[in-house]
């Protein structure tokens, strides 16, 4: 196993050789998934491995890690686990597409194939588009404010978090 993710190859070869990949990649240099994430810290790891079916190229894998999203009721950050699985055909024309019947259909654009980019497209495919606790965060933070005589404080204390996290979202 090698920590060493490289993003462009030509998938043919890789194909031909029946040839795998694993690692870290990080989300930093995701760049799309760095706008919904608010953790730009971590890395997930990835497996893919390369296969021919009869004529078709067909690139397979595995995605893992934790990406931290803000919850779209209370605003506070959400860790969201990834576990993805993978199969995907290159085709070269939507035609091509449409008779795939078991994976899905991977565009290429050029001989080469960026890996960051399948990885991050699986990712962001598996993310939620309002994503939220799964228990009542909003009704949790009310009773805690009500245990507390200081919950002007609290709230106005909790805010600027929440107006960075938004910064931090759209900063880059
Ligand atoms: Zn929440």
């Amino acid at each position: 196993m090698s920590d060493k993710f490289p993003d462009h190859i030509d998938p043919l070869l890789f194909a031909e050789r029946r040839g795998a990949l694993s690692g870290d990649i990080k989300i930093a240099a995701l760049e799309r998934l760095s706008g919904s994430v608010l953790d730009h810290g971590g890395s997930v790891s990835a497996r893919i491995e390369f296969s021919k079916e009869g004529k078709r190229i067909v690139v397979a894998g595995h995605i893992e890690g934790v990406v931290e999203l803000e919850c779209q009721s209370c605003l506070q950050a959400l860790t969201w686990p990834l576990d993805i699985d993978f199969k995907l055909a290159v085709v070269s024309s939507l035609k091509e597409a449409k008779q795939l019947d078991d994976c899905e259909p991977l565009l290429l654009d050029g001989d080469t194939l960026s890996l960051n980019a399948v990885i991050e497209d699986e990712i962001l495919l598996a993310l939620p588009d309002y994503p939220r606790h799964e228990h009542d965060c909003l009704a949790h933070n009310r009773s805690e404010d009500a245990d507390y005589s200081a919950t002007d404080s609290q709230t106005k204390a909790n805010n600027p978090f929440s107006v960075l996290a938004k910064l931090k979202k759209t900063g880059d």
